[in-house]
């Protein structure tokens, strides 16, 4: 051990020479010549800045490495010492040439300065500090959560539709952080409100848990489940869904434990029928999350998505972290189906066989008891209490979706040529060619914004070339391609104004 103090005090003292001497070949790219201090040291090894990973060691041609690598290092070089390498005297001479600078005797190393950024400085050694949003206030605020009711209303603002999803969101989400915030209870502690969303693609389950988020200011991460394996096999391992939490709260453990992580396409590791090998990527990866559902504490690297790299390990408690996920489950409404028209077969009100094919919520009849022959296994539906469907969009919805919500992508462009002086207008047949066109392509709300930027291009593309342009109507016609946009002239525009301006002055 001594060996290692020896070292560490070298180090010291190596770095008060850098602190004293600043390198000449700095250039101005950040480095010692930032005098505004807008940028900050990134550890060489684990990518941290200065701000998360705390002093850094300055070793020779700017290469920062922070105090937990630099320890690290430090030990497992410890531990290999060949032969009594370590402490040979005119070893530790040699050593302490290279640190300063020197070279080993008859040894040459490659010089890494070529290798490098300009200068000398290796290129990412420094990032540009994150701005801090001055007075960033949540809307909704975790630690004085609002009612359900101004949850949902909140929400109400960005998601069309889905009323039901939003209320039980809204409930839940409250349960939650209440809980967080009075910590356990003494006599009942309360459950934690998991939940599991279950709707077709592009209705909006990604977007309504992103738009919380963004609401608490809480850190999100979203992960695709059939990406999971069980650790050791090709893929991520389970934990590392909790590493992508840690990376969005900026490496912050404590604001990690209060996020959310949302799992996508859940029904893709449902349980492999008949099948005789292991299943790595389904039923294992339920078995593995149980303990994370529940609350564990996780060791995570951070900064880097392996354990197997050499960075330094965080432990992350899972207790407060909100999971939640969501999957399309396609032949749930069969087995739905199939069980309600078993039970009403019986007695005098039998049903038909094909009675509940009609129905459009079959989705809504969810019970566990379904899921458990989906191929979920019960303790891992047992640790998600919260289970709701989402609708499908209907037309009305997605005419609801392009126009009426806080960012919809109607204001976007309107917005954007607003820059232009430009003023942009879709008439209500329009829209409902769009969402016409939308509802063939089965894709749900997604495919709205792609058949929109496909005649959005050449109106994007001509407006600007002619200045007298004032107002661009899109009509059915064009976006059926049986004909243009009506487009007015500044100047007719201007004339109508004052036109109107007189019907006012009028009476
Ligand atoms: P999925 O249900 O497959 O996760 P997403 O939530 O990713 O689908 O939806 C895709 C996009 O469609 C979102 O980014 C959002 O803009 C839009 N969208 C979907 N549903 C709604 C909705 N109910 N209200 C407003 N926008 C929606």
């Amino acid at each position: 051990m001594t060996d290692k103090y020896q070292q560490d005090e070298e180090l010291e003292e190596l770095e008060e020479l850098e602190e004293t001497e600043k390198p000449g070949r700095d250039t101005g790219k950040g480095g010692d010549s930032d005098k505004n201090g807008d940028y900050e040291d990134v550890c060489f090894v684990c990518r941290r800045p200065e701000s998360k990973a705390g002093k850094m060691f300055k070793l020779p041609n700017s290469i920062c490495v922070c105090d937990d690598c630099m320890h690290k290092t430090m030990d497992a070089v410890s531990q290999f010492d060949y032969q009594g390498m370590l402490t040979d005297p005119q070893f530790q001479k040699d050593m302490d040439n290279v640190l300063k600078g020197g070279g080993l005797p008859n040894i040459r190393f490659v010089n890494i300065t070529d290798l490098q950024g300009e200068g000398g400085i290796p290129y990412k050694q420094k990032i540009k500090k994150k701005k801090k949003k001055e007075n960033a206030q949540p809307v909704l605020n975790i630690k004085d959560i609002p009612a359900p009711h101004k949850i949902k209303a909140s929400l109400d603002e960005y998601v069309v539709g889905q009323e039901h999803a939003k209320k039980v969101i809204s409930v839940a989400v409250y349960n939650h952080y209440k809980r967080v915030a009075t910590g356990t209870m003494d006599d009942i502690e309360i459950e934690k409100s998991n939940m599991l969303m279950i709707g077709p693609t592009g209705c909006g389950k990604t977007y309504l848990v992103k738009t919380l988020a963004r609401l608490l200011d809480v850190p999100l991460a979203i992960a695709d489940a059939t990406s999971l394996t069980e650790a050791g096999y090709i893929g991520d391992d389970i934990e590392s869904v909790v590493s992508k939490l840690l990376a969005a709260a900026d490496n912050d453990v404590e604001k990690a434990e209060r996020g959310i992580v949302f799992i996508d396409e859940i029904d893709k590791i449902a349980k492999k029928k008949n099948t005789t090998s292991r299943d790595v990527s389904g039923e294992s990866v339920q078995q593995g999350m149980l303990k994370l559902l529940e609350g564990a504490d996780v060791e995570v690297p951070v900064g880097a998505n392996s354990k197997n790299a050499m960075v330094p390990l965080a432990t992350v408690n899972t207790r407060n972290i909100l999971f939640i996920c969501g999957g399309a489950f396609p032949d749930l409404e069969d087995i739905i189906k199939e069980r309600l028209t078993k039970t009403a077969s019986i007695g005098f009100n039998a049903t038909l066989k094909d009675a509940f094919d009609k129905e459009k919520n079959i989705l809504s009849h969810v019970t566990v008891e379904d899921l458990r022959k989906f191929g979920m296994i019960p303790e891992f539906i047992g640790r998600l209490p919260v289970i709701y469907t989402l609708e499908g969009l209907t037309q009305e919805m997605m005419v609801k979706i392009l126009k009426e919500p806080r960012n919809a992508i109607l204001k976007q462009y309107q917005k954007l040529l607003e820059l232009d002086e430009v003023k942009l207008e879709f008439n209500d047949e329009a829209l409902e060619a769009i969402a016409e066109k939308a509802m063939k392509r089965d894709t749900g709300a997604r495919a709205l914004r792609s058949i929109i930027e496909e005649f959005m291009l050449d109106i994007m593309y001509e407006i600007p070339k002619d200045d007298n342009i004032g107002r661009v109507t899109i009509t059915r016609e064009y976006i059926e391609g049986n004909g243009g946009p009506v487009i007015d002239i500044r100047s007719n525009l201007l004339l109508e104004s004052s036109d109107n301006l007189k019907e006012y002055a009028q009476p």
